[in-house]
């Protein structure tokens, strides 16, 4: 939990946002302001700032494994994935996620 984090306060239940998927290792939830008919975030539950910042094997094998996951259960069998790291790339905010875009 870092301080400050709107994902990490998402994940701690402090809006009462509605999880699409869950796990053990990540959630996953809607996009405030989607940029397809389907735009989801897949967020791991431990913060780290960027994909720079995380060297867990384990864990990132986990979260492609939550986009497939999740997409199964919504039966969304085509979709686009998207990881931006750095302001530079469009990052805005500075926990990981993975867009999964469809429709
Ligand atoms: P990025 O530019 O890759 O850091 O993407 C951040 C994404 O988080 C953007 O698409 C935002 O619309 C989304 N976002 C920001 N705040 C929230 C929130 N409270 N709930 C859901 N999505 C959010
Ligand atoms: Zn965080």
């Amino acid at each position: 939990m870092a301080e400050d984090c709107i994902f990490c306060k998402i994940i701690n239940g402090e809006f009462n946002t509605e999880f699409v998927y869950e796990n053990e290792h990540l959630v996953v939830f809607k996009d405030i302001h989607p940029k397809a008919p389907i735009h989801l975030l897949v967020v791991p539950k431990i913060h780290a700032a960027s994909l720079n910042e995380l060297d867990d094997k384990n864990l990132l094998g986990e979260l492609l494994l939550g986009v497939k996951e999740v997409t199964k259960k919504i039966g969304l069998n085509s979709y686009r994935t998207v990881i931006n790291t750095g302001k530079e790339a469009g990052q805005e905010v500075f926990h990981l996620h993975i867009h999964v875009l469809g429709k």
